[in-house]
């Protein structure tokens, strides 16, 4: 069977031999009624040159997501293929490790799949047509590349709403019974899949938080906590920790969380960590080891600006309240607010606080989690490591 075509514009056939993984709706010719989305197709230049093999979207601003240049069959066994390609990958990049992010989405050549693997465990998202018409397919090669206990199918992402899919969660295969436990470094973790936030947990941050214990110490705070990854951490080595966390569900796994560590130095607090920090800045309390690990402030372009006045109140009240010494392990997940633009944030924040500061680490999310080169929304994870003079 031979794929439908779909024909581009100049300035798309420019993008797609620049390399960009993406081709938008504006630089695509109009496509046939009978294309209704998730569908491979062969994307043609305007004289009909062959340029490559693309999953199709109709509803989505992004019309196009590449999957080859050669014009080969994308069948259970392509598929195949690229998944042991990711999984090799962090085989070499982690060795030892039994959770990581084994696939990656567009970093990982499989576009609108989410793949994480906690053990026996698989937590899945679907994130476009194209992955949510072949979801019994992808389960059916993760269950054999992996032996897997369960996979858990956590596309209740609101990224889906944008290809015209609704939110899902559930079982895809097998069952669960209770949490999930993992390691990072001395630190034991519970999370839930099924009820958990994102695919259970935030992978991504894995080795900033056992980074952050080689700098803790004092009087620790961890905002936006939720399960505990830095606060935990941070209690290995500093007096005690504040934990601050708006989910109650989360604060309640925080608690637990320390408790199976045997860690009596983590005190947990239901709160808005703006508020929060506020608060505390007024009654004059101090500390020497803060971390900031927010949501996602701005979802979209013209959020931005928003954004970096949410990223600049936090990350100021945070070096005001740092005694001189202080550690500040700043995050931002917003791939829209790039490192330049947080680097700038940070030096106003600064002097806004009137302090000096150090720049010691600038990070991102772990090996698990490639950046595509020319797809800069796969390098969205940035945690600096600042001395607050
Ligand atoms: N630091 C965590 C991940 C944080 S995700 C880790 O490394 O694993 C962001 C967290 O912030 C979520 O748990 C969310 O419930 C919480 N949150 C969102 N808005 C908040 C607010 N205004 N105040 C406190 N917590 C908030």
């Amino acid at each position: 069977m031979t794929n439908p075509t779909v024909r581009i514009s100049r300035k798309g056939v420019d993008r797609w031999k620049a390399g960009h993984p993406w081709i938008y709706a504006a630089d695509v010719e109009p496509v046939p009624p009978t294309l209704v989305g998730g569908e491979v197709v062969r994307v043609e230049d305007h004289r009909g040159w062959f340029l490559g093999l693309a999953f199709y979207s109709r509803e989505s601003k992004i019309t196009l997501r590449w999957l080859s240049w050669e014009d080969v069959a994308v069948d259970a066994d392509f598929f195949k293929r690229r998944i042991e390609a990711a999984d090799a990958l962090r085989r070499r990049a982690l060795p030892d490790e039994q959770t990581y992010r084994v696939v990656h989405g567009e970093a990982d050549l499989l576009p609108g799949l989410v793949v994480d693997r906690f053990g026996d465990y698989l937590s899945v998202q679907f994130l476009h047509k194209a992955t949510e018409q072949r979801k019994e397919l992808f389960a059916d090669l993760l269950e054999q590349h992996f032996k897997c206990k369960a996979i858990v199918n956590r596309s209740d992402a609101n990224v889906r709403r944008l290809e015209g899919l609704e939110p899902e969660k559930g079982m895809l295969r097998g069952s669960i019974d209770g949490q999930v436990t993992y390691r990072e470094g001395h630190i034991t973790l519970d999370v839930d899949l099924l009820t958990g936030q994102k695919t259970g947990a935030f992978l991504d941050q894995r080795d900033n938080h056992v980074m952050s214990a080689e700098w803790a110490f004092g009087e620790a705070l961890d905002c936006f906590s939720y399960v505990g990854g830095f606060a935990l951490q941070l209690a290995l080595k500093a007096k005690n920790v504040t934990a601050v966390e708006i989910s109650d569900v989360a604060c309640a796994q925080i608690t637990a969380n320390a408790r199976r560590n045997q860690l009596g130095n983590v005190n947990v607090v239901s709160a808005n960590a703006f508020d929060f920090l506020r608060d505390t800045l007024d009654e004059g309390k101090k500390f020497d080891t803060i971390v900031l690990d927010p949501p996602s402030f701005a979802k979209n372009k013209g959020a931005i600006e928003a954004a970096v006045r949410g990223y600049k109140e936090i990350n100021l009240r945070a070096m005001q309240l740092l005694n001189p010494g202080g550690i500040l392990i700043t995050a931002s997940c917003t791939h829209h607010v790039g490192e330049e633009r947080f680097e700038e944030m940070l030096d106003s924040a600064a002097a806004d606080a009137r302090r000096r500061v150090q720049i010691l680490e600038k990070r991102g999310a772990g090996k698990d989690h490639p950046v595509l080169l020319s797809l800069r929304e796969t390098r969205y994870l940035k945690c600096f490591v600042l001395r607050v003079l």
